[in-house]
């Protein structure tokens, strides 16, 4: 999957969980609402994908990744 593509899945996922903050009434601070908490991780989760895509910038240590 190329980083373009990697970051269109992210850009997505992040839509799809503001619009479910904005008809849920449930807390999101905790685990009170499960289909939040699975929205945020997979957006989570599509923005390391999207940033392991890319090239590290430089003078961050290659070690850490
Ligand atoms: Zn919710």
């Amino acid at each position: 999957m190329t980083a373009t593509a990697l970051e269109r899945d992210a850009a997505r996922l992040y839509v799809a969980y503001l619009r479910h903050l904005r008809h849920c009434p449930r807390s999101h601070a905790g685990p009170a609402c499960s289909e939040g908490t699975r929205l945020r991780k997979a957006w989570t989760a599509a923005q390391w994908a999207s940033l392991r895509g890319r090239p590290l910038p430089i003078g961050e240590d290659a070690s850490n990744t």
